[in-house]
């Protein structure tokens, strides 16, 4: 069983509602929606936590939503009595964003569930946000489609969480992110507000383009309760390719030389040593390897984008082996490494955070090097991971004694701020949340803050929307 020890989050600035208000409210809500539909006390415990290491205070109630009138009912009620809602998919978050800071009300959406549409000619979906994504794509796969965006989570997380978080995935590099596929949105605001944005074209700019500004909101702008995304055609063949070098810095330049000459595989994901050491057990991988790229290539003209590939990974300094996989059994087992990287990393310490910073891609080895001294002049363990070809790295710091946590906070702070001087970008799929609002100024003008803080309260005034996410404390020292 997996066991993760989380933080009890702190968020003094975040306001919770009177418990007499909680209580008018939870009498409204049983009466709206039927006590069938609520769970409350240590019914409601597990909401509590995502997969990020902080801990909320218990909801005063989670409302299981399972249509877009609960949803509706649910936030008009929640403003009339002015407390705070955090709308949830399926918890896999990274930053805390679908933890209740202020307690409140749970807003879980996993129920609304139902694919409504997979239109082959005008190559679109229209589904709600409970749709889990893998679920999605078999079902696009079987009418000859593909919904490209592929989060590592893809068999648990859901298509609300995706769109929340902008999520990205290994076939980014090639498809783009969620951003890139959502055309429109059914989106509930606070009070109660249903609205339509978006379209079911593929062109359109009329009006200010607010389909945008929801995705990536991180669940602080509205309630999603219908997403009608783009579709592409099924790729008609794939190639998987491993490539093992003796250390990540020869990675980095087989990086390098396979972007320099134009190929653009769909997916290139980085190991350093100390991950693979985690998925030897899985993997059988050659002793003298010390990092690996695992790349995907597909399309029509596969034979020749496959050498071209083969042969700019193999020509340079460090390289160990370059195979190509047989077979579909071999291409989804090195898949199934990849994809549990998180979890088996997890065991290597009673600690990890992943982070998921991005840099440009020429700057990769760089981040690598100034990741390494971090480690050494902290004393801090870490590995690192993640998506080489749009530069987006899940360095994880792992510990095991609670008195370790100040080094590995300054470690963070440090590889922030790194990440900033490098040109790159604090996040590149998980999101802001609870656990890198203070961070944000490191990034972010205070006047952009400002700017952002003033959008939010056009669409909730009271600031019940998931309080406490995305914006650094008032008065926090790098405001
Ligand atoms: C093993 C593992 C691998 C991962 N790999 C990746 C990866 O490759 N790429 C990546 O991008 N992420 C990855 N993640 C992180 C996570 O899966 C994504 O952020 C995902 O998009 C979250 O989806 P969810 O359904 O779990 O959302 P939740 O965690 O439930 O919520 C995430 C955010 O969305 C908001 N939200 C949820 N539902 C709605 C709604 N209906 N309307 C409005 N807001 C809503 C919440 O308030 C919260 O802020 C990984 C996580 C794990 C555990």
């Amino acid at each position: 069983m997996r066991y993760v020890i989380r933080v009890l989050l702190v968020t003094p600035e975040v306001r919770r509602a009177a418990p007499s208000a909680v209580e008018r409210a939870k009498i409204e809500l049983d009466r709206a929606l039927g006590a069938s539909k609520l769970l409350v006390g240590e019914a409601g415990a597990s909401y509590r936590a995502d997969d990020s290491d902080v801990l909320g205070p218990s909801p005063d109630v989670v409302v299981l939503a399972s249509s877009a009138e609960d949803v509706q009912k649910t936030l008009a009620i929640a403003e009339r009595h002015e407390v705070p809602v955090t709308p949830r998919a399926a918890g896999t978050g990274r930053t805390g964003g679908a933890v209740p800071a202020a307690g409140g009300i749970v807003l879980a959406t996993h129920a609304l569930a139902q694919v409504k549409d997979i239109d082959r000619v005008d190559m679109l979906a229209v589904v709600q946000p409970g749709v889990v994504t893998g679920a999605l794509h078999a079902m696009c796969e079987k009418e000859g489609l593909f919904y490209p965006p592929d989060p590592n989570s893809l068999d648990m997380c859901m298509i609300g969480g995706n769109v929340a978080e902008n999520a990205g995935g290994p076939r980014a590099f090639k498809y783009g992110v969620t951003r890139e596929y959502v055309l429109g949105l059914g989106v509930c605001l606070m009070g109660g507000h249903a609205l339509h944005v978006g379209r079911r074209t593929v062109k359109g700019v009329t009006g200010y383009d607010m389909t945008a500004l929801f995705v990536g909101s991180e669940g602080t702008l509205g309630v999603f309760t219908e997403v009608t995304l783009r579709l592409v055609p099924k790729p008609p063949q794939i190639a998987t390719i491993l490539a093992l070098f003796t250390d990540v810095h020869a990675c980095g330049a087989a990086v390098t030389r396979v972007l320099g000459r134009g190929i653009r595989p769909r997916c290139l994901e980085l190991l350093d040593a100390k991950t693979l050491e985690a998925i030897r057990g899985q993997v059988s991988i050659d002793p003298r390897a010390g990092a690996m790229l695992l790349c995907e290539v597909d399309g029509e003209a596969l034979e020749d984008e496959t050498e071209r590939l083969g042969e700019a990974l193999s020509q340079g300094e460090g390289v160990v082996d370059v195979l190509v996989a047989q077979d579909a059994a071999q291409r989804a087992r090195l898949w199934a490494g990849r994809r549990a990287l998180s979890t088996a990393t997890r065991k290597l310490a009673r600690h990890k955070i992943s982070e998921d910073v991005v840099v440009p891609r020429s700057k990769i080895s760089e981040l690598l090097r100034r990741v390494d001294r971090i480690g050494e002049e902290n004393a801090t363990r870490h590995l690192t991971y993640g998506h080489a070809g749009d530069g987006n790295l899940h360095v994880n710091f792992l510990w095991d004694d609670d008195s370790e946590r100040p080094k590995i906070d300054r470690s963070l702070e440090l590889l922030m701020r790194a990440t900033i001087e490098l040109g790159g970008t604090l996040s590149g799929e998980h999101g802001i949340g609870v656990t890198k609002a203070e961070y944000l100024p490191l990034e972010q003008s205070s006047e952009l803050i400002e700017l952002q803080r003033s959008i939010k309260k056009v669409f909730d005034p009271k600031d019940l929307l998931n309080p406490g996410k995305i914006f650094p404390a008032k008065g926090h020292k790098a405001c």
